[in-house]
């Protein structure tokens, strides 16, 4: 059982006095505090504590957080309150006790939603004070350790949250150490029949494994004092049981297809010692073929750095050499704790940035992001990453998690680069942006400065950086458009009704009801994304009895033929901006509709989109049939009366008889009446005899449409034509 005692012992060589009495006063109160309180093991409550401080003096961390670790619990178990804390042991060590204290505090539940939850509440934590994360860690890994006392359904669900949560967090802060005991004793609660399968077939080698890694042990360490390589030291140990299962059940291979059931580590002095060492390697055992890993040059996420290789022995014996020096060790094992180290007496260097930007850019993230679900992708990304290298073409390297994309890429480098990429070389070759790249690809991003991210990027983009970088841009674009659509349509409804909109937008009834819909233009903006109709607004402002609707002026053009449709979800692409006009409003982007490209004169109906502006689509458009259920977002339009009108394309499919010349029929045909062909395809007979001629024309409007259909219609040898009609 530990002891105060003992814990002073491992603190003594880095501490002074008066902090060996600061954590003695800390010993104290706690004890005071816990007094009569056990574990589930029947143990004084107390051990608990101490055994958390102790592994945070393991870290070698401050005084600060070995108190907190002391304390860690009682604000959260005895009725000593933050105020107290903060008292007698000063705000810092308060702060860290209270953001462990909430951490503890949210239920765990597999639901998303209570999972991002508690993400969201570590990380605000941990870039308050990493400190919390790290006394949580602790707590968690004496958890662990005393499980075997708690029920069984309270040990799955701690060894659940252990593996989801806090391995995954310790990996990513690069503290392996205390990742892979977190994992190894998860892995036993969590599937104990497995374990004990795995346990005894790791057994059975082990005899055999120890004798060969003595022997690699031998042979290396002569080999490079040999070649005059200076080593620190030459270590041997078997895979972890978690790790082993792992790659068993991912690769379905034997335990002897095991590269690295047995490793060696290799630590020295300098990087240069590093590469001679692996020089040496391959001269003394054949490596495996791409199992040479150059972490050093390109480290991981998380900040490990390392060489791997594997190599086969004389006795056949695959293993794998992993060579790093003494600093990269103490980082791989320690991660961020590393940099946490006290050194006299002083706190080392608090803020490690490639660990301090990746929770920034989480959280960052995380803001943009509502939807909870989406949020727990994003962190599985960036918790599990199985990256890929990519290279700049001056030689930088960036990691990425696969599947990344050059927009990921680009959005890697910088923001900036990301909105104004349209385009992307790897390895010499323009490829299109949603090609996923593969590891040691060149990649040069080609930029144009007044380029704008697309929405479809979030179709095929992987990292929440890039994620979260588009949406907000794109979300903040559609806002400006909503805004505006939403005003122009409130000031359409108002002149309607004969009311003057800026003076009905100035008045304090509006502005008190305004309030009800957000902040600043927020009522416009939801007018603008069909989420309140204008009419229903202005029956809120206007008394009923006020309200008269202006009769319409004589110049107005008839009332269009009315659609009773509505909604439009994911139809709308931009098809050209065209003199088409909203009733009642000038200057409105509106843009026609991808699906069904309706044409001058046609019957035409408007929708308004999401925040995309007003989108046109033709009357007996499916899509419009088929959405009815959302009317409000109906709107009149109509064709500008503008004789100069642009001419569209329209695509025509003709069925027509297998005979030879018919193409130039149709195509001298079509040339005599003056119209365009910007593009035609004809395909074989098939079974039938009949062939098919595929065709693109300009058009001018819906009587020209006609004219053109019907003089096909009369070639010899053509069947029927039809108008293309939703883009398939
Ligand atoms: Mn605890």
């Amino acid at each position: 059982m530990i002891r105060f005692e003992d814990l002073l012992e491992r603190v003594r060589a880095y501490t002074t006095d008066e902090e060996r009495e600061f954590l003695r006063r800390a010993y104290v109160f706690s004890a005071l505090e816990h007094k009569g309180q056990v574990r589930h093991s029947g143990e004084p409550y107390l051990i608990h504590p101490l055994e958390v401080a102790s592994i945070l003096a393991d870290m070698r961390l401050d005084p600060v957080a070995i108190a907190a670790g002391l304390l860690h619990d009682v604000v959260e178990d005895t009725l000593t309150t933050i105020e107290k804390i903060q008292e007698h042991f000063g705000a810092e060590v308060a702060h860290v006790v209270e953001g462990v204290t909430k951490i503890s505090a949210i239920p765990f539940s597999s639901s998303e939603e209570r999972q991002a939850e508690n993400f969201r509440k570590m990380l605000l934590a941990m870039v308050d004070d990493i400190r919390v994360i790290l006394v949580k860690l602790a707590d968690r890994l004496h958890n662990m350790r005393t499980l075997e006392h708690m029920s069984d359904e309270r040990q799955q669900k701690t060894a659940q949250e252990t593996l989801d949560i806090y391995a995954p967090i310790a990996n990513r802060l690069g503290m392996s150490k205390i990742k892979n005991e977190l994992e190894e004793l998860s892995f036993k609660y969590l599937d104990p029949d497995g374990y004990q399968a795995l346990t005894a077939k790791v057994e059975n080698r082990r005899k055999a494994a120890e004798i060969e890694i003595e022997d690699l042990k031998k042979t290396i360490t002569a080999k490079l004092s040999e070649a005059q390589v200076p080593v620190i030291s030459v270590d041997g140990r078997l895979k972890r049981l978690y790790s082993i299962n792992q790659k068993l059940k991912r690769q379905n291979i034997e335990l002897d297809q095991v590269y690295d059931f047995v490793a060696l580590r290799i630590v020295t002095d300098s990087v240069r010692d590093c590469y001679a060492a692996l020089g040496i390697i391959h001269q003394t055992w054949s490596p495996v073929p791409g199992r040479i890993k150059d972490f050093i040059a390109m480290p991981r996420p998380n900040g490990y750095q390392s060489l791997h290789t594997s190599v086969i022995s004389e006795r056949g014996f695959p293993f794998e050499v992993q060579i790093r020096t003494d600093g990269m060790h103490r980082h791989a094992e320690e991660g961020i704790a590393a940099h946490w180290k006290y050194k006299e007496g002083r706190v080392g260097d608090h803020r490690d940035e490639r660990h301090f930007q990746w929770i920034r850019q989480l959280l960052e993230v995380q803001q943009e992001v509502s939807d909870p679900h989406e949020f727990i992708q994003n962190l599985k990304v960036d918790l599990y990453p199985e990256e890929v290298y990519i290279f700049t073409p001056k030689g930088q390297v960036k990691a990425l998690p696969r599947g990344a994309t050059p927009v990921d890429f680009a959005y890697a480098i910088h923001t900036d680069i990301g909105h104004q990429c349209v385009g992307a070389r790897v390895n010499g070759k323009m490829v299109p942006l949603r090609t996923r790249l593969r590891n040691g690809d060149i990649v040069e991003i080609v930029t144009n400065s007044g380029h704008k991210p697309s929405r479809d990027w979030l179709n095929f983009v992987v990292t929440a950086r890039a994620r979260g970088k588009i949406k907000h841009f794109v979300q903040g674009e559609e806002r400006v458009r909503s805004v505006d659509l939403g005003r122009k349509l409130l000031e359409k409804e108002a002149r309607r009704f004969d009311l003057n909109p800026a003076t009905l937008f100035e008045s304090d009834t509006f502005k008190k009801i305004a309030v009800d819909y957000g902040p600043g233009d927020e009522v416009f903006a939801e007018v603008g994304y069909g989420k309140i109709q204008p009419r229903k607004l202005l029956a809120r402002l206007v008394p009923q009895d006020d309200l008269k609707e202006k009769p319409p002026a004589a110049s107005v053009a008839p009332p269009m033929r009315r659609v009773f449709g509505g909604g439009s979800a994911g139809t709308v692409g931009a098809g050209g901006e065209d003199k088409i006009k909203v009733r009642g409003i000038d200057d409105l982007m509106v843009v026609r509709a991808r699906c069904c490209n309706p044409i001058r004169g046609e019957a035409i109906v408007g929708y308004i989109t999401r925040g995309k502006g007003v989108s046109v689509h033709s009357a007996t458009c499916s899509n419009v049939q088929n959405l009815l259920y959302d009317p409000e977002r109906r709107i009149e339009v109509e064709w500008d009366s503008d004789a100069d009108a642009s001419r569209y394309i329209v695509r025509l499919t003709m069925q027509v008889e297998d005979r030879q010349g018919i193409l130039a029929d149709v195509s001298s045909r079509i040339a005599a009446i003056d119209t365009n062909i910007t593009n035609v395809e004809a395909s074989g007979a098939d079974d039938d005899h009949r062939g098919r001629i595929n065709m693109a024309v300009e058009i001018k409007d819906v009587k020209h449409l006609e004219k053109v259909i019907k003089l096909l219609r009369g070639v010899d040898g053509v069947l029927d034509v039809e108008r293309a009609g939703a883009r398939t």
